[in-house]
Formats: structure tokens, sequence, C-alpha cells
């Protein structure tokens, strides 16, 4: 479990610096609010001119959803969010391998939700404008490097007109994604991001409910495979929900990597007619793709994990910290505990390299192996063994793998994640209700 213990505390933050933030997307934002909850002053510096609801669906795990319900976003979250309610997977040939309830049905006491990207991120925003004011979001302002002294932190900007400008802070937090720039100057030496062959096709289209309708579903194998959940309530007049999907190939590696951005346009010749004959009684999975009014392209990558995240007073935080491959529902959920569990640091150890080494001591070590292991078969790997036992064809799952089996796997998978039910349920908050900066770092 990534959480830290909850700490109340005293003193005043030692420099009138803010927290730089550089970054508005999910981790950027959550720590944003998370330092104005706890009395620090914060700038976010965000590359783009103006922040749009981009991407597609994910998912929040019960550990993520806690923490937007203890920074009072909880009403807003469950007005977008489809509580997820089942977690199922189908093999090729469209028949249950296991099913197991999610989020509070299957015993957590926060629910999970599946949401759109765009939607959660504007939500973020707009609470981070009404509580800190429209100056606390800097768009059009891009991280390009940074510089410490011994008491603060100035970071290099690129301005939306062309101009370079420098912000001071108490502390840098690199919150840029995947390309972090901040990253590059830490790691110079790191290798181009980590490409296993996957690419990923991403669309949301509107559809009958399908399963539940709040079911996550995954079917097919290893190379190929089709994710599915919902991320709207039905539409009370045409019973529609827009339905996340993701199509899944792995290719020959020697082509290639592409672009690894995560909003490029693409049609569906690469892959659709690998899905051709995808078509169950429960879901029409070429009839779901053709109708999607936009495709994108994502070769799944993540980076080789790194020996530190913090260089002074600059420290990583989320995707820029810990990409990892979207196999286990990770990513945007731990973008949100960082900034939770950096937060409460900043409670413990005051605004400063304390609180970045103990944030890192608590999650280098975790998120590194979470990385690694994303790159083997994450959950996935139990379709990889029904397929080599059963070619995914099979009238009952019995004949082809134990339940126990099953069982067993999917319990350390999750508890290496961080979101093992008892554990969760009974730590304490992160961060304990009315905490407050008051120690001097
Ligand atoms: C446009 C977009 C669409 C996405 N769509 C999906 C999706 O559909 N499904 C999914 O599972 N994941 C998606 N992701 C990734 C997902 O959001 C992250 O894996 C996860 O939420 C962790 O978030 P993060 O805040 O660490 O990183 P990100 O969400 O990548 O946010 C990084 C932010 O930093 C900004 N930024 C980048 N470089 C700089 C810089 N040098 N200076 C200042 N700001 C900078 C970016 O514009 C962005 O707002 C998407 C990411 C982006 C940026």
């Amino acid at each position: 479990m990534c959480s830290s213990p909850a700490v109340r505390q005293t003193a005043t933050s030692r420099s009138a610096e803010p927290v730089v933030i550089a970054g508005g997307g999910i981790a950027g934002l959550t720590m944003a609010l998370t330092c104005h909850q706890v009395g620090v002053e914060v700038i976010v510096l965000e590359s783009v001119r103006s922040i749009a609801p981009l991407g597609v669906g994910i998912n929040l795990q019960p550990n993520a959803v806690r923490e937007l319900i203890e920074l009072g976003l909880g009403e807003e979250l469950d007005a977008i969010g489809i509580e997820a309610t089942e977690w199922a997977l189908v093999a090729r040939g469209g028949n249950d391998v296991w099913s197991e309830p999610r989020g509070r049905r299957a015993g957590y006491e926060w629910p999970q939700y599946s949401v759109h990207r765009g939607e959660l991120q504007m939500l973020l925003l707009r609470a981070v404008n009404e509580r800190l004011g429209p100056g606390a979001v800097r768009t059009g302002h891009r991280v390009t490097g940074y510089r410490n002294s011994s008491d603060g932190v100035v970071a290099v900007v690129d301005t939306r007109d062309g101009a370079t400008t420098e912000v001071e802070g108490s502390v840098l937090l690199a919150a840029d994604g995947l390309h972090s720039a901040v990253r590059s100057q830490m790691h110079p030496d790191q290798p181009p991001p980590h490409w296993g062959g996957q690419i990923l096709w991403r669309g949301a289209t509107l559809g009958p409910p399908v399963r539940t309708g709040a079911s996550f579903t995954l079917i097919g194998t290893m190379e190929q495979r089709f994710v599915h959940y919902p991320i709207s309530r039905p539409d009370p007049e045409t019973g529609l929900q827009l339905q996340n999907w993701i199509a899944e190939l792995t290719v020959d590696t020697s082509e290639g990597l592409g672009a690894s951005n995560w909003n490029e346009k693409v049609n569906t010749d690469a892959f659709l007619p690998e899905f051709a004959d995808w078509t169950f009684d429960w879901i029409d999975i070429p009839s779901l793709v053709n109708d999607a009014p936009a495709v994108w392209e994502f070769p799944m990558v993540d980076r080789d994990p790194v020996e530190t995240w913090v260089d002074g007073r600059v420290c990583l935080i989320g995707d820029a910290a810990h990409v990892m491959y979207p196999v286990g529902s990770n990513g945007a959920s731990q973008a949100i505990v960082d900034a939770r569990v950096l937060g409460a640091h900043f409670i413990e150890h005051g605004v400063g390299p304390d609180a970045l080494g103990a944030f890192e001591s608590q999650l280098l070590a975790p998120m590194s192996e979470l990385v690694l292991r994303n790159r083997g078969h994450g959950p996935i790997g139990i379709l990889a063994l029904v397929d080599e036992r059963s070619g995914g064809y099979f009238d009952n799952i019995d004949d082809v793998i134990a339940h126990s089996e099953i069982d067993a796997y999917m319990s350390t998978y999750k508890a290496a994640a961080g979101f093992a039910i008892e554990s969760l349920n009974a730590a304490p908050p992160t961060i304990a209700p009315g905490s407050r900066v008051t120690v001097r770092s």
C-alpha cells in the first residue's frame, strides 16, 4: 500500500517561494490541490496553451478514489465516472475465463471509477481554479530545465510568446509526463522510451451496455487483445453509453517505434482486419471500432526505472517518475497517490529536500518493481496460459485452468500494485483532515 501515515504538525514553511509544478496533468493538478489543502503556495506551469479534455478512458482504483474524496471531490467524480462493479477476463473464443467484483462490491470502502481522462483533468482544473484562483495554472509555459541553489530552485521556462523566463520556487515537482524535460536533465543518459512491440489503438463509441453495464472486460491473448469498459452512464432516452475500447496487437519491433504521443489520430486499417471475426453474442467488436468518431494510436511504452527521482530540490512524480505499461490500471491512480504521499511528507518534513527524499524512499523501490512487473504479463498472464492450453476455445473453463490457480495469481498482482483490500481499508488517511505544513526545512 502506497500511503503514508497521517501527520498533523506545527511552524512555518521555510521559504516564501511557492512549490513549482511542471505539468498540469492528473499528477500536477492533484499535487496543486494537495499543496493548497496543506497550506502551501503553488504554481503550475503547463506547456499547452489551453488545457483541453484529451484522451479516452482511464480507471481509478479505490486507493486513488479515496484520495480524491478526501480532497472533497467525491460528488464531482461520481458525476463523471462510472462505478466499476465487475472485472472480467474473456478468452479469444468469447467465453469467460474469470470474473470478479470490483470496487465496493469487492469489499473496498471506496469505489473504483472508469472515467474519461479529459473530463477528470477538467474536473481537477476547475477545482484548482476555484480554490487557488485562475492565476495558479500558467498555460503556454514549457519547463525546459532547472537550476538548484542551496535554498531554492529555478525552473527555466519557454513561454508561448517565444520568451525564456525563470520561475523561482522552494521545490520543483516534475509532473511533466512520459517525455519529461526535467527527467531528461536529471538523467541525461537515460535511454529512449522502452517499447516491447505492442501498439494500442484507442477509441470511445456510443453503444448499448455490455455485460453489467459497468464491467471492465479484457478479451484475447498476449499478442492480440481488446479491452472494453463504459465511461458514461446510459443516456436516459437512448439507453446508450460511451464505451471506451482499446485494441492491441504485438508487431515486429524491427519496424521501429512510432510516435508515442497520446493524441496521434489514425484510421483503422492497421488493426481492424485482425479483429474482423471478433463478434460474439454479447459484443460486436468490429462495429464498436467502426462506429468510433476517432481512433488514436499509441505504441505501448514505458521507461527503465532510474536510481533516483530527486536532485536537490527537484523531484519527479507521476509518469515522469514511473511511467508504466497500462496493463493494470495504475498510471493515473498512482499519479494521484504520489501527490498525496508527497503532501504528507511536506507536513512531516517541511517543503524541501527532506520531504523529497522521504517520498523517494517510500515509493521508488515499489514503483520500479511495478514498472518491470507490468512489462511482464500483469493480469493478462492468465489469458496467455489459457490460450496456451486451449487455443482460446473451450466449453468449460474448469477443464482448462483451476479457479484456485487464477485466484492465487490475481492476489499476488493486486498486493504488488498496492490495492489489497484489507490494508487499504485499514490505512489511516494519507493526510489527516486539518493538517497543515508548518515544519521548517
Ligand atoms: C493528452 C494526453 C492524453 C492521454 N490519454 C490517456 C488515455 O486515454 N488513457 C490512459 O490510460 N492514459 C492517458 N494518458 C496518460 C495518463 O494521463 C497518465 O498515464 C497518468 O494520468 C499520469 O499522469 P501524469 O500527470 O503523470 O502525466 P500526463 O497525464 O502525461 O500529464 C503531463 C502533463 O504535463 C504537460 N507537460 C509535458 N511536458 C511539459 C513541460 N516540459 N513543461 C510543462 N508541462 C509539460 C503535459 O501537457 C500534460 O498536461 C494521456 C496523457 C496525455 C498527456
